[in-house]
């Protein structure tokens, strides 16, 4: 079955056409400027180059016909005709407590997310206007939604709780929702399988190191506790976001620096974090190099990543009375060797040991530990898009 996964953001629109038999993206690509004077179509087929189509985009509509002529095209196209497309995954960042899974997409389904915006007000209108762009072109094709927070719907009340006055869970739903779940979902299956592991019967943390980042602590498959909160702004640090803070902090900052509360927002999403810390980039490519030129603030920032990584994993750890395996996904973690064996040395007293070795490998699945470890470690390469392609398929079946 060809399955259209779209991922949508406000000016941009990330799309992969994958064969759910074979599990291959046939063609992936990304809409940018989508509603500026000029936009852009980067479109790859498997196996083939690149090609890039400067047009203007004056909406998410107009976005998604191109793709449709993107993939049909006579010559970097891979389907013959739209017809061949049998079901569109759409990536939803919050189901709020509604969706606790994916569901296939009704009129009842798209006011009950809209009913969610409040709660990503960045996101869900963006998602929504991706899902209805496909609608009006694709009318007779079946649409799927695949929730960035369903799977940590499985967390209990005193883990997703804040001790804030309860009216505040009772009036508006603040509370955990935790975010990258088909990341978690996906890798915490796959470590199981890769460990000789009964996903039923195990303990297995996932680091999702990314440019955004979290943490999820998944018993017996199921999510238990997570690093995001309410928003994706809390918990590790990440490229630009600060992670968790001393809420006092945000009125200090407002009283010195005379800030406004919408200010101070974009400070802790986007100035802060590994790119405010050292003051050098959000990128960790660009901080292990700044390291080995002797940049201090690089390192502090490097240090303090690593540092809250490991307090989440060891959080994670009492609260499931143990842990089997630690996979280590998305950017970061599959690719610098550098934060897995700093967060692993402060593992040792644990009995977890890797090898070296295989700890300088790249993007591809590996087991870190060392046969005699205590506790499996491994990097298994995240598959959003693969995910809700599945997720999708598996629904309309
Ligand atoms: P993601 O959000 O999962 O796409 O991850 C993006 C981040 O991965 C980038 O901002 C980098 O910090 C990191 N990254 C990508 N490639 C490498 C690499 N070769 N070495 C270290 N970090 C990398």
């Amino acid at each position: 079955m060809k399955v259209l996964v779209i991922n949508c953001g406000s000016s941009s629109l990330k799309y992969q056409l994958i064969d759910s038999d074979t599990k291959q993206a046939l063609a992936v690509g990304l809409c940018e400027r989508i509603g500026l004077e000029i936009g852009c179509l980067k479109h790859t087929p498997a196996g083939r180059d690149k090609t890039v189509i400067d047009a203007r985009m004056d909406n998410h509509e107009v976005a998604v016909s191109m793709v449709i002529a993107a993939l049909t095209d006579k010559e970097h196209g891979v389907i013959e005709d739209l017809s061949e497309i049998q079901a569109v995954g759409h990536r939803v960042v919050h189901g709020g407590e509604k969706f606790a899974s994916s569901t296939i997409i009704t009129n009842e389904v798209i006011d009950a997310i809209e009913e969610c915006n409040d709660l990503a007000p960045l996101h869900n209108p963006a998602n929504l206007i991706g899902i209805r762009a496909c609608k009006s072109l694709m009318k007779d094709v079946p649409m799927v939604a695949v929730f960035d927070t369903a799977f940590h719907q499985t967390i209990p009340d005193k883990a997703y709780l804040y001790a804030l006055p309860m009216e505040y869970y009772e009036k508006y739903k603040i509370r955990k929702y935790g975010f990258h779940g088909t990341s978690h979902s996906y890798v915490s299956e796959r470590m199981a399988e890769f460990c000789g592991l009964d996903i039923n019967n195990s303990k297995i943390i996932v680091c999702h190191l990314g440019n955004g980042a979290s943490i999820s602590a998944v018993m017996n498959g199921k999510s238990i506790d997570t690093s995001m909160g309410f928003t994706p702004l809390s918990g590790l640090v990440m490229g630009t976001r600060s992670g968790d803070i001393d809420p006092s902090i945000i009125e200090f900052i407002a009283k010195k620096e005379n800030k406004n509360l919408d200010e101070i927002m974009h400070l802790l999403n986007k100035e802060s974090g590994i790119q405010g810390m050292s003051q050098v980039s959000s990128d960790f490519r660009d901080i292990n190099k700044a390291m080995d030129e002797g940049n201090e603030k690089a390192r502090i920032a490097f240090d303090v990543f690593v540092y809250r990584v490991v307090k989440y994993i060891g959080g994670f750890i009492a609260s499931m009375n143990g842990v089997d395996a630690i996979a280590f996904t998305a950017g970061v973690g599959e690719n610098d060797p550098k934060v897995r064996y700093d967060v692993c040395q402060y593992l040792k007293f644990m009995g977890i040991t890797i090898d070296e070795e295989a700890n300088k490998l790249r993007g591809e699945e590996v087991m870190l530990s060392t046969p005699d470890s205590k506790v499996k470690v491994a990097v298994i390469p995240t598959n959003e898009e693969l995910t809700i392609a599945r997720e999708t398929v598996s629904l309309l079946k």
